[in-house]
């Protein structure tokens, strides 16, 4: 299947060539970054705080996000995507990829997958409904 002339450039670019993307993968964000991110989170804070209704009780957050909460996407096109097995993990935000030599590589470990969720209990479904997809 070809992609319409209409779409292209439209989503996401690539972080390397800035052409249309197709894969991506989750970074954790630079130490800049991060500050943007809590300093626009505690502004809306502040702000949900001033237009509360003084009569009723001020508004509750939970604690602001911290480097372990946020990660951002990184994009790549067909050329410059790393491996799908690297792509399934969060990378350090002293990434580089995609960076052409390091391809379909990058430059740091990422952090390990997290613990897969536990086998929920099987459940006993009516006759002819498939579980897990078949083959
Ligand atoms: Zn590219
Ligand atoms: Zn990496």
């Amino acid at each position: 299947m070809t992609i319409p002339a209409s779409l292209e450039g439209t989503g996401p670019a690539c972080a390397l060539c800035g052409i249309r993307a197709v894969v991506h993968w989750q970074k954790r964000l630079s130490d800049d970054e991060l500050d943007a991110y809590i300093a626009l989170e505690q502004a809306r804070r502040d702000s949900a705080t001033e237009l509360a209704d003084p009569a009723g009780p001020p508004p509750a957050f939970p604690l602001l996000p911290t480097a372990q909460d946020c990660t951002r996407l990184v994009h790549g096109c067909a050329d410059h995507g790393i491996s799908l097995d690297r792509a399934a993990l969060i990378h350090l935000k002293a990434c580089t990829a995609p960076t052409v030599a390091d391809l379909p590589g990058c430059n740091c470990t990422p952090e390990a997958a997290p613990d897969p969720e536990p086998d929920p209990v099987p459940v006993q479904l009516p006759p002819g409904w498939i579980t897990g997809g078949g083959t």
